[in-house]
């Protein structure tokens, strides 16, 4: 148990489960810092394993894959939700793995996180669980119209139907293969917001400032960040809420709650992520602890300081859809970036993905700026570059 406590040091080895983006991301940071990587994936071209110093080419669940892994590090984390919780316990039973298999196995589950949310006593859009034919028919009406989304493997909207009346509800659930479900009350947005939380081994939580975010076909699209992006009623009932979700979970790790903010005010928590998030890449170029070495901090003991935003920002995600030119199915060709990376306070992040695909989350650009209005004008301008 001493041993755990630890502090892990530079120069040891950091693993991490799950070889996207966001691996690729904290393999970055952990190298800056003079640390070792190591990630587990089966995809030869993962955009973390293509940067690693060690890449462990098998399934999250082999167990073989998982002994290597554990053998190779000093500790280990996570950057894709859906690596089973089975895997995250079976490393812990020989090393420090953060989050723990615990809280994944929550934020893997729309249901179990909802009511995570209720007994944290932090507010929810009106919902109900539907696993059998007898609480679909038990459906208040009230929740109509409604979004019904899978319990379980959704992301990016993936997994959600739109319902307006109970035959819809009945014809989606069906659609949906009669899997295990949330019934959400669909709620009259004003704005939608989140926060990274970052909270160590003793129980110390600091944050990253509230992003505002807006998506598209239910896809992150843009976050912006600066002194005054929402009102400091919502800002501070947000920090309350996120910093009360992870203390619920003893969750040692960063941890991005996202929300809704209703049209009359009203902060509804919506779901959380058990890793750092799309809405808090802007920390690289605008704070000076980024959610990336707030992970590695966690995982490793390191003191947590509390993060400052050091410059307005606005993060555009760059889909692959920008390699395409308009609807037809033409030969896809990289954006202009030496256009966008003439404008001022630009920082170009790609993801090293072979291939672009409508939808698929290719890079992002950071923007800073002296003011909010300067960035707003720099992001209006880089997204008409990009078309
Ligand atoms: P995902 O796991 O795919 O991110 P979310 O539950 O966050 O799923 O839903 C994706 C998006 O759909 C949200 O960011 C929001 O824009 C919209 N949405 C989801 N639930 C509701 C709701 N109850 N009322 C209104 N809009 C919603
Ligand atoms: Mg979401």
């Amino acid at each position: 148990m001493n041993e755990r406590q630890t502090v892990i040091l530079p120069g040891a080895t950091l693993g991490v489960l799950g070889g996207g983006q966001l691996g690729r991301m904290f393999v970055h940071a952990a190298q800056a810092m003079g640390y070792f990587t190591a990630v587990l994936d089966e995809d030869a071209a993962s955009p973390a394993g293509l940067v690693s110093h060690h890449h462990i080419r098998t399934g999250y669940e082999d167990p073989q894959g998982l002994a290597t892994l554990a053998r190779a590090c000093a500790a280990v984390t996570t950057e894709f939700e859906n690596v089973p919780a089975a895997a995250l316990d079976t490393l812990a039973r020989s090393l420090p793995v953060s989050p723990a298999g615990s809280a994944v196995a929550i934020a893997q589950d729309r249901a179990r996180e909802k009511a995570h949310f209720v007994q944290c006593g932090v507010p929810v859009a009106p919902h109900a669980v539907i696993e059998t034919a007898a609480q679909l028919a038990a459906v208040p009406a009230d929740l109509l119209p409604g979004i019904l989304k899978t319990a379980r493997m959704g992301y990016d909207g993936k997994g959600q139907v739109r319902v307006a009346t109970p035959a819809e509800l009945a014809g989606a659930w069906e659609q949906l293969g009669r899997v295990p479900c949330v019934l959400e009350k669909m709620l009259p947005l004003a704005h939608e917001c989140s926060v990274i939380v970052a909270r160590g081994r003793d129980g110390t939580v600091v944050h990253l400032p509230v992003q505002r975010n807006l998506h598209r076909d239910g896809i992150l699209a843009v976050t912006e960040v600066y002194e005054g992006n929402l009102p400091p009623a919502q800002t501070s009932q947000a920090l309350v809420a996120a910093k009360s979700v992870a203390d619920g979970l003893n969750y040692v790790g960063v941890l991005c709650v996202e929300f809704f903010v209703l049209q009359d005010g009203t902060l509804v928590v919506n779901e959380i992520a058990p890793r750092p998030h799309n809405s808090g890449h802007y920390s690289q170029n605008a704070c000076d602890v980024s959610q990336f070495e707030l992970q590695v901090r966690c995982m490793t003991g390191l003191p947590l300081v509390q993060p400052r935003l050091h410059s307005p920002a606005i993060m555009l995600n760059l889909l692959g859809d920008l390699w395409f030119t308009g609807d037809q199915p033409v030969a896809p060709t990289p954006p202009a970036w030496d256009a966008v990376l003439a404008l001022p306070g630009c920082h170009l992040h790609l993801y090293g993905k072979v291939e672009a695909k409508r939808g698929r989350k290719m890079g992002h650009l950071n923007i800073t700026g002296a003011t909010p209005e300067a960035v707003r004008a720099t992001a209006l301008q880089a997204a008409a570059l990009l078309g």
